[in-house]
């Protein structure tokens, strides 16, 4: 048996110490540590790294503090439409949705894509008739309804910017969505990502998270990568395949790979965002090129931290 691990994330961006509130902190916080905790129960119990990211994910999605799920940011229209994705490092198994709209868990959605549908990605009404089939929980539009992502939207509704999310003082730079990757006792991996996309976004786009190989990917001979930040250029980047290929081909190891993707190749087409990863030998990475990635890491020898801002160590 070797080393296992999980990592997670809850969306990057301009997360400033100066612009959080001590309340506001402790919330996510606590957020952070019970879907490592989720997760990670699954690995301990002897569980697949399949099954941990969705746990994980599920419990980040259910968190209105996260655009993902509930929390999800919306649409011009003042919708909200969600994409998701998960993929399993074994077999190469994956799912995928893009713009389904109340469906609780998306995550969960991506999973039955990948189980059930005979195919790999449903999008829009397609998607959500398949919901309804597999009986995947929905809620009603009051559910996905906060305060707090409706002022964003009134914010800039009318005009045709779009924002992601995560408000510091400008709205320039927010960052959302959520992630998880783990390595089980088998050193089997796998990652999951989903997201709200981004405020005042335009009807039917969608951005890298749940597009397989940009925002989502696994495989047991290289790397499982969730990122979350500007979804075109991380498009554009081809992120999570690319960390793949440079450990495949240029057999770098999962941290160099993740560095030469994010802080040079994503920073030279002003890609902002980060992505957290696993190899099959339960090492992890957690990089980023903006001002903070809410962000976690707990593993079978011993390391355990959450973290927010680019000052805190991991
Ligand atoms: N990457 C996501 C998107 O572009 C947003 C995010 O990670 O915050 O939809």
């Amino acid at each position: 048996m070797g080393k296992y691990a999980m990592a997670i994330h809850g969306g990057a961006g301009t997360i400033l110490k100066k612009s959080m509130t001590p309340e506001l902190e402790k919330r996510y916080r606590q957020a952070l540590q019970s879907a490592l905790d989720a997760g990670f129960a699954i690995l301990e119990n002897g569980g697949a790294a399949l099954e941990a990211v969705k746990v994980a994910s599920v419990s980040l999605e259910d968190d209105p503090l996260f655009n993902a799920g509930k929390g999800s940011v919306f649409t011009a229209e003042g919708i909200n439409e969600m994409d998701a994705a998960i993929m399993d490092g074994k077999t190469l198994a994956a799912g995928a949705v893009a713009g389904v709209r109340n469906v609780r868990n998306p995550v969960m959605l991506a999973e039955q894509v990948m189980l059930h549908s005979g195919h790999l990605f449903l999008s829009g009404k397609g998607a959500n008739e398949f919901a309804v089939k597999q009986g995947v929980p929905l809620e009603p539009d009051d559910y996905f309804y906060t305060q707090f992502r409706y002022d964003q939207l009134k914010e800039i509704m009318g005009s045709d910017d779009y924002v992601l999310d995560h408000s510091g003082d400008t709205i320039e730079k927010k960052f959302g969505t959520i992630g998880a990757v783990a390595c089980d006792k088998e050193g089997n991996i796998a990652a999951a990502t989903s997201t709200g996309g981004m405020t005042n976004k335009q009807y039917g786009r969608i951005g890298d998270s749940p597009v397989i190989g940009a925002g989502t990917y696994a495989n047991n001979k290289t790397c499982a990568i969730s990122c979350t930040g500007h979804g075109e250029p991380f498009l554009r980047a081809v992120v999570a395949y690319d960390v793949s290929c440079l450990m495949e081909y240029k057999n770098m190891s999962l941290l160099a790979a993740c560095e030469e993707v994010v802080l040079k190749k994503l920073v030279t087409i002003n890609g902002e965002g980060g992505l957290i990863g696993v190899d099959a030998q339960g090492n992890t990475a957690l990089v980023f090129n903006c001002e903070g990635m809410y962000r976690g890491i707990k593993s079978s020898d011993g390391t355990e931290c959450v973290s927010i801002y680019k000052e805190d160590t991991k």
